[in-house]
């Protein structure tokens, strides 16, 4: 207890350095917390930095709290204190230009496990967390891995319905966004899928809210991008869990004929189970890079691609693979090839070039987690990563595909590039996130790593100059693209990329962070009043 004094008081006075005295001592005197307030240079460094590692703010101290209680006893210090301070959730860090920082405030290290206090009389996995089988929902603490809710559910027999295509994000970083994968055009997005949230506000005040109560903070903080509220808890929604998946991919040379089947397999989703796909994504193949990048390991060499033997000149040299699953468990297994069958007959791929594998369900789910621990291995993974990812209306895809993947491009990506469409009304249109004004449109992901190899095209420069070229062009052939993950430096940019939706965002702030202290590093506002 005396060392945890020394090392609160030690940090606040750093706090009280570094902020230039302009937070007021006496409320942060009082900051007493159960978890811990560090200034340890290690913490700081670790706040500092993104997955994106082109932006850095290094805050005054982190703090890593024990409960809901401690992150509602810092913004509420912040609140109450004279001048104000920022202060920032951080999930995974896997933020792209800097959402998660704050500079000289204090950042919340959300992540690394369970927080949420013992005691509720619900059943409970090994893991600690709030499990109903029979509400068919999961209670996670906002800073929770996606990983570790999945591996938490599973002990039930159960999974989350909507998911990322990756793991090591966290519940409250994706929620604040939206959470999309192949599996939004039949269950909405991830943020489609919640219950309830437990949200500390802009005050300092811990709400449960939901669709019944307390539903105008609910929808502001869902795609709320950190601006509304702090999620220490949400309520999933589970559905019982398959066992394996078939993983279908299948090539494309006809830009129209791959985006027509895309959007002919979501308009399923009002079908029975079987007579759909569970999964349905996309990506664009420019060079060699589908060899290079990191979703090739499906490609194994018993099962190589002959991209060669399908003819793509007559397509500027550009091809594109649908990427579809079927999930399956025992009872299923003996109809699951006429299933898969029957849904392939009517598209018009090419059809030599279906490459198939079966894998457990978990897997499946985590397989971006293998090629992460790849490119780690390579020194790959640690480098500036320049991503950019629009939602593209529908009606415009095609000019998409002839101004960029064809055009700007230039035969060469970096990296891979998805591109999936969506059923806009899988989106409920009260939560915080934009998307275009059509009843579909397109996840178009150009997820790039910037690299020192002395290739011209790799560089940071580079990538940076062709997504300025792809926002010009979108701009004059008037493609009204909407930014996922929106990254902004200036408050006019944000009230065009809001829209109509700008009047309601603001509204919401001024009711529930006032002082304008959470989430600085989206520069959406000014900070703190
Ligand atoms: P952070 O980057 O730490 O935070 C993001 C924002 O949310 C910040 O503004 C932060 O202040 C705020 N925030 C964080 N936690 C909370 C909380 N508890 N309460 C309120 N606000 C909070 N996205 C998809 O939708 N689909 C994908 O398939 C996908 N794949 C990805 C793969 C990789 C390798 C990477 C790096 C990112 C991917 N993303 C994907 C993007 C991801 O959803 C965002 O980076 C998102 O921000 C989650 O990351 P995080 O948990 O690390 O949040």
């Amino acid at each position: 207890m005396a060392t945890k004094l020394v090392l609160i008081t030690f940090a606040i006075c750093r706090l009280i350095v570094t902020v230039g005295l302009t937070m007021a001592p006496a409320e942060l005197l009082r900051l007493v917390v159960d978890g811990h307030l560090s200034v340890d240079p290690s913490d700081v460094e670790t706040a500092s930095k993104d997955f994106g590692l082109m932006s850095r703010a290094e805050p005054s101290a982190v703090l890593h709290p024990n409960s809901a209680e401690d992150v509602a006893r810092l913004v509420r210090a912040a609140y109450s204190s004279a001048h104000g301070f920022s202060v920032s959730a951080r999930g995974h860090g896997h933020s792209i230009n800097g959402q998660a920082q704050v500079r000289n405030g204090v950042v919340v290290e959300m992540s690394g496990g369970n927080r949420l206090g013992s005691g509720k009389p619900v059943p409970r996995s090994q893991s600690g967390r709030v499990v109903s089988e029979k509400g068919l929902y999961v209670d996670a603490w906002g800073g929770e891995l996606w990983i570790e809710v999945l591996r938490a559910t599973l002990e039930y027999g159960l999974a989350p319905k909507s998911w990322t295509d990756y793991l090591y994000l966290s519940v409250g970083g994706t929620l604040s966004n939206a959470g999309i994968s192949g599996q939004a055009f039949n269950h909405g997005p991830q943020i489609s899928n919640v219950l309830e949230l437990d949200v500390v506000t802009g005050k300092g005040e811990l709400f449960t809210c939901s669709e019944e109560r307390n539903s105008e903070l609910f929808h502001a903080v869902l795609g709320g991008l950190g601006q509304f509220g702090i999620i220490t808890r949400a309520r999933i929604a589970l559905e019982p869990a398959p066992k394996r998946v078939r993983w279908i991919r299948v090539l494309y040379s006809n830009f129209s004929a791959f985006t027509k089947d895309q959007e002919y397999l979501i308009s399923l989703h009002g079908q029975p189970t079987n007579q759909k796909f569970d999964y349905v994504e996309g990506f664009v193949i420019v060079d060699e890079g589908l060899i290079n990048n990191w979703r090739s390991s499906f490609f194994s060499p018993s099962n190589p691609v002959k991209i060669s033997s399908i003819d793509s000149n007559g397509n500027g040299g550009v091809l594109y693979c649908l990427e579809i699953t079927k999930n399956y468990d025992d009872s299923t297994a003996d109809s699951i090839d006429q299933e898969i069958e029957a849904l392939l007959k009517k598209l018009e791929f090419v059809r030599t070039s279906v490459f198939t594998t079966d894998l457990p369900y978990v897997d499946f789910l985590d397989r971006v987690h293998k090629a992460e621990l790849k490119l780690r291995s390579k020194g790959l993974w640690d480098v500036p990563h320049p991503w950019l990812n629009l939602f593209v209306p529908k009606s415009r895809i095609g000019d998409f595909d002839e101004g960029v993947f064809k055009g700007i491009l230039g035969n060469k990506t970096s990296g891979p590039v998805l591109i999936y469409p969506m059923n806009k009304d899988k989106w409920d249109q009260r939560s915080s996130v934009v998307t275009p004004d059509e009843d579909v449109f397109y996840l178009v992901a150009l997820l790039r790593s910037a690299l020192d190899t002395g290739d011209e095209t790799h560089t940071l420069e580079h990538l940076t100059n062709q997504n300025r070229r792809i926002f010009k062009f979108c701009d004059e052939a008037g493609i009204k693209v909407k930014q996922y993950l929106p990254h902004y430096t200036t408050q006019q940019e944000w009230m065009d990329h809001f829209g109509d939706k700008w009047p309601r965002f603001y509204q919401r702030k001024m009711e529930f962070d006032p002082r304008r202290i959470l989430a600085t590093g989206q520069r959406i506002f000014t900070g703190p009043s």
